[in-house]
């Protein structure tokens, strides 16, 4: 008996390219979706003499998610024979950093979704710059509604030799292209009759020839404190270390050692909300432990194992920051930082360079705009614990917050020195 494996995939993509008739596809050719869902929805089509679209069946979902009927929110599944798919939706920018940044799960790979007869717009490329940033290696880029262009070979290869262009400037090597059409389900789940010139794979073999993340339980143990929260077992009142697992695993007996405060006990107890273990590992999922020693653990803190490789602590950073704010991010003002479970404030210290993520231009200004990427010095007001991207890339990604809003995010490349004054 194999149990099968969940992928956490993300598709992005400009706005009406595609990314809805694809999921949509994805569901119905799978036979992913609620037992007589397809019919309802093609049904309710007909009664309102409007044409049937496999984008009508993710808002008849999101419709049943909105009244409670379905248990999960905002998250779409399908399976193949390998695997479980959870589709995190993203409709826009904020959003898709948003998941990637403070989402409980994080896309392992991504599809990537331009529409053929269109061709790339802005945020094709935009999307691509962010899943460059955020290290999402894994990328299939799905040229879509080929029935449009007769599915031409021709256009294909334009279309994807200029996007591949565009990616390896941004050092993205992405591997696969697919010619697909979510209207008519060519080489979604089944390959096409339509273009015999395609030999390659169908967008269901690809993902399931993607690895999962699974090898971030080889890296050092980390896991952001959410919370401290007191509960009774056996009688006794003990105090659980709550937070999700971002990277390695933790036994019983190990000693934790918390950082930036330095704190340190044995674990007593492992207490996995899901299942009852003595070791806990799987990145991504909520779970807590018990302490020998009742230490004073905030929210906030990042708990590491003493003798494993330890996080980087500082103030001060350099960093590459994408910004989505209304108003460019400027110094000398406050903003906030949100990492893990920490978030302090934060000023702009120094920009080093300005580029526009789509037309890659560089700039010299002395201010970010949206849409523009930036390396960056920021200086935080007090120290924080965090990883590099080269080392944990799930522990150096952030989000900035200005005015309530989540207006930018990025990873941090460098740890400096910390400088008593807040510029
Ligand atoms: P999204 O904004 O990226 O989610 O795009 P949608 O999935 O909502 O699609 C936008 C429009 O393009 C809809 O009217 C779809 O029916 C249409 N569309 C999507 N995929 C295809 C395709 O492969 N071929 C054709 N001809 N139309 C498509």
């Amino acid at each position: 008996l194999s149990i099968k494996e969940d992928m956490n995939i993300v598709i992005v993509g400009h706005v009406d390219h595609g990314k809805s008739t694809i999921i949509g596809r994805l569901l119905a050719d799978t036979g992913s979706l609620p037992k007589g869902k397809l019919e309802h929805v093609k049904e309710t089509c007909r009664k309102n003499s409007k044409p049937f679209e496999y984008a009508f069946l993710l808002d008849a979902l999101k419709e049943e998610q909105a009244q409670g009927i379905t248990i999960d929110i905002a998250r779409c599944f399908f399976k193949t024979k390998k695997r479980n798919y959870i589709i995190l939706d993203s409709p826009g920018h904020i959003e898709f950093l948003k998941n990637m940044i403070t989402g409980a799960s994080r896309a392992e790979a991504a599809l990537l979704v331009i529409d053929a007869s269109e061709g790339i717009r802005e945020n094709s490329r935009r999307h691509g710059y962010m899943l460059s940033m955020l290290g999402i290696k894994q990328v299939t880029v799905l040229i879509n509604k080929m029935d449009l262009i007769n599915y031409d070979l021709d256009v294909y290869k334009k279309v994807a030799y200029n996007f591949s262009k565009f990616l390896k400037k941004i050092d993205m090597n992405v591997t696969s292209f697919i010619p697909v059409s979510g209207l008519k389900g060519d080489n979604i789940a089944f390959s096409s009759k339509n273009m015999d010139w395609y030999k390659g794979k169908t967008v269901l073999e690809m993902l399931d020839n993607f690895k999962t993340g699974r090898k971030l339980t080889d890296k050092p143990f980390r896991m952001p404190v959410q919370g401290v929260y007191k509960f009774t077992k056996d009688g006794d009142t003990r105090r659980i270390i709550a937070g999700t697992v971002m990277s390695g695993k933790l036994k019983v007996g190990d000693e934790v050692i918390f950082y930036p405060s330095g704190k340190k006990s044995k674990v007593k107890s492992i207490e996995a909300f899901n299942k009852d273990k003595q070791i806990m590992s799987e990145a991504g999922s909520a779970t807590g432990f018990t302490l020998e020693e009742q230490i004073y653990i905030t929210r906030g803190e990042v708990a590491s194992i003493l003798n494993e490789q330890k996080p980087r602590i500082t103030s001060r950073i350099r960093t590459n920051i994408f910004w989505l704010g209304k108003e460019p991010m400027i110094k000398n003002k406050k903003y906030y930082f949100k990492l893990g479970t920490a978030k302090v404030s934060v000023k702009l210290e120094k920009i080093i360079s300005v580029m526009n993520s789509s037309t890659l231009e560089h700039k010299n200004k002395e201010k970010i705009e949206k849409y523009e990427v930036a390396e960056c010095i920021l200086k935080l007001d007090r120290a924080i614990a965090f990883d590099l991207t080269q080392d944990i890339v799930q522990m150096s990604r952030f989000v900035l917050v200005d005015d309530y809003k989540i207006s930018g995010g990025g990873i941090i490349c460098e740890d400096l020195e910390d400088k008593e004054t807040w510029v």
